[in-house]
């Protein structure tokens, strides 16, 4: 029952220089100063903080009492309790510390549920903004390696959860994730395929309440760690296709949800292309959806912990990195379809 939590002390890892330009250009365009504060804390792994999400359906015995006693608090328990934001009743718990510590990954066993799941705590945000309820279907359509899908079982039960990832290694990841946190007896409430997300839409029209939609883009943190040049060159070339893919699985996402249903669109980069833009041309060309906006009292409930960027154009929500908050890159934006 003793639980350590430790300082990362490993080497730095390697960093892309090529990547490194090419994004202060970028986003010191598109962020200004809150570029440069980003910058730090992606340049000092050192700094990062991991998220604790504890998994309701294993035995919790003694572990909240441990995180506690090493200084972890609940993320969402200590958003102002007065308020009545979307937070206040949800059973998901995701500990977090000031410090950048971590405990250690725990390992598969068969037949034992694992704990805990490490994560960045902003991962939850398009989760929360998914806000399922219980019966609901729901698509993940971009699933692995099954974090996000998860977390949705932690908020709530679905009548159906269909977990969608189009890679095979990436698929059998996924399968794995969720045979160590889904107990035998939920399992007939998930569906796990390996299609290609952009004729689920098509496939299944109208067929669910909500869908994630957690996209491929280029991620931030880990392309600033390109082990090769010309990898990090190849991903820059790569980069501008990403949009197509993008709109085209929030196309099929709109399409895969009912009338009056939610469709929540992520990514874990900065990318102004990738985020706001890519929202902004389905929204004009897709008739019927509305933009949503997450409510001000849930984004400020969640502004003692995450730094959210101030938007140009204002489509979503980004939580970008900061010193001493350093969850992110994060981007999040929430789309209703009418008819
Ligand atoms: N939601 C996941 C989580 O929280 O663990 C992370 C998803 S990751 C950002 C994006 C995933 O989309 C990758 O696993 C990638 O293989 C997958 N992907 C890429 N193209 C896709 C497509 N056309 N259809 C479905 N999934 C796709």
């Amino acid at each position: 029952n003793t639980l350590a939590a430790q300082y990362i002390s490993k080497p730095q890892k390697q960093l892309c220089e090529t990547v490194l330009k090419y994004f202060d250009r970028q986003y010191s365009e598109e962020l200004g100063e809150q570029w440069w504060n980003a910058r730090d804390v992606l340049l000092n792994p050192l700094s990062w903080q991991y998220g604790v999400l504890l998994n309701r359906f294993s035995d919790l015995t003694n572990l909240k009492q441990c995180l506690a006693e090493l200084g972890y608090t609940n993320l969402l328990q200590q958003t102002h309790p007065e308020s009545h934001s979307q937070t206040a009743d949800i059973p998901l718990q995701c500990f977090i510390h000031p410090d950048p510590v971590r405990i250690p990954t725990q390992s598969h066993h068969t037949g034992w549920l694992k704990q805990y799941y490490l994560l960045n705590a902003a991962s939850l945000l398009p989760v929360l903004a998914l806000n399922v309820q219980e019966g609901e279907n729901v698509l993940d359509l971009c699933a692995a390696p099954g974090g996000k899908s998860l977390a949705i079982l932690q908020t709530a039960t679905p009548g159906l959860l269909h977990c969608n990832e189009v890679d095979q290694h990436r698929h059998d990841w996924l399968l794995k994730t969720l045979e160590s946190y889904v107990p035998p007896s939920l399992r007939h409430l998930l569906s796990v395929t390996l299609q290609d997300g952009r004729s689920i839409g098509t496939m299944q029209p109208g067929a669910y309440d909500k869908v994630l939609v957690d996209a491929p883009c280029s991620n931030d943190r880990s392309w600033l760690y390109t082990p090769d040049t010309h990898r990090g060159e190849m991903w820059l070339k790569e980069r501008t296709q990403l949009p197509l893919l993008q709109k085209e699985l929030l196309c099929s996402a709109l399409a895969a949800v009912r009338p009056g249903g939610i469709v929540v669109y992520s990514t874990c980069t900065m990318s102004r292309a990738e985020n706001q833009s890519v929202v902004e041309e389905v929204l004009a060309s897709y008739p019927g959806v509305e933009l949503q906006e997450l409510e001000q009292q849930f984004i400020d409930s969640l502004s003692d912990h995450f730094c959210f960027a101030h938007l140009h154009p204002s489509v979503g929500q980004l939580v970008i990195p900061q010193k001493g908050k350093t969850w992110g890159p994060m981007y999040v934006s929430q789309l209703k379809k009418i008819y």
